[in-house]
């Protein structure tokens, strides 16, 4: 057992700083937290193992919708911390929780060496709907994030939406203005919600560098497909779009959930190459707790 002391747990903002090259963008892996014992045996034994063999530079769990896995996702991160040496961030969102709940995360964050959050609105329980603030809560994120740089010295990521988040009808430009003032309000860096277009990502990029002034990290979300079913689950909660082209290719694998998992990892490696041209920071990559896919596509990317 590796044991995670103050050296090995860094601070993100710092990993993205000391990146070795351009084209070697930082890798983080994202899981969710298992809600079966099941889940956590086939989660520790075998899907963590294979993905931390690819020697990531940093790992996140997920905070369940309705902030269902409060405690999990600080053990999971800690658990990661401690066996494997690995620097994880804990997400936190505002579901469900008064600023005391709040803080009580934060303690037992501290008591346990983590120090980065990604501090984020949450999804509500059952991942669709509208958001309720808690009593005594957070309405928005960016309140999050400043009661978090407020109350310890952690290192603080952002959602970012390249197409703009679901629920802002004033449009992406006006989100974007959202995620401007999130960053002002202390986020050290921003990790995107999946996109199957880059050209989206770009034109977020673009505008929240060099329109909005963003100077933080800003890193793209990668999620590789693995089933049609699950994938035009996704999109409709989170807003993302099935370009066209994806869209007829995915309608033709049908079930085939081998085939499409096989045709997820070559359309992933390719926004991969694309965005790592375009000289991203980093690659964030959804893994949905399944190594097969991350791992292919790293080993694509020759970067394990
Ligand atoms: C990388 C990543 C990881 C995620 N992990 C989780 C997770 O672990 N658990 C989970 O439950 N969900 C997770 N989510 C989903 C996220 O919680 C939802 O997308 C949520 O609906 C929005 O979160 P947010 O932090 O962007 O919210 P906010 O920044 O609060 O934005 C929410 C809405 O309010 C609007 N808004 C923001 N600021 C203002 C303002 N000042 N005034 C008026 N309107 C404003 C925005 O445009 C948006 O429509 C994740 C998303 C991403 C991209």
């Amino acid at each position: 057992m590796v044991l995670a002391n103050s050296d090995s747990v860094r601070l993100i903002r710092d990993i993205y700083a000391d990146r070795q090259s351009v084209d070697r963008p930082v890798i983080s892996i994202e899981f969710f937290t298992p809600k079966t014992s099941k889940g956590d045996q086939v989660l520790c034994e075998s899907t963590l193992p294979a993905l931390i063999r690819l020697r990531p530079d940093y790992c996140s769990v997920t905070y369940g919708a309705g902030g269902s896995t409060k405690s999990k996702t600080l053990s999971v991160v800690d658990m990661i911390q401690r066996q494997f040496g690995l620097t994880a961030m804990a997400h936190l969102t505002c579901v469900e929780s008064s600023k005391n709940d709040i803080g009580a995360v934060l303690d037992e964050a501290k008591e346990l060496n983590i120090r980065n959050i990604l501090a984020l609105r949450g999804d509500p329980p059952g991942g669709s709907g509208e958001f309720v603030k808690a009593d005594d809560g957070f309405e928005y994120s960016y309140e999050l994030v400043r009661f978090i740089k407020a109350n310890g010295d952690f290192c603080v990521g952002t959602a970012g939406f390249p197409e703009g988040h679901i629920a802002c009808t004033e449009g992406k430009h006006v989100d974007w203005g959202y995620l401007k003032n999130k960053v002002d309000c202390g986020a050290d860096f921003v990790l995107t919600q999946l996109f199957f277009d880059n050209d989206d990502f770009l034109q977020f990029r673009d505008y929240i560098v060099k329109k909005l002034g963003v100077t933080v990290p800003i890193c793209p979300g990668v999620l590789p497909i693995l089933s049609t079913k699950q994938i035009s689950k996704f999109t409709q909660l989170c807003g993302a779009r099935i370009p066209r082209a994806l869209a007829a290719r995915l309608k033709s694998l049908g079930d085939d959930d081998e085939a499409t998992t096989a045709f997820g990892i070559e359309y992933a490696t390719k926004q991969c190459e694309e965005l790592i041209r375009e000289g991203v920071v980093g690659l964030h990559m959804y893994s949905l707790n399944k190594a097969h896919s991350t791992c292919a596509i790293i080993k694509n990317l020759g970067l394990s």
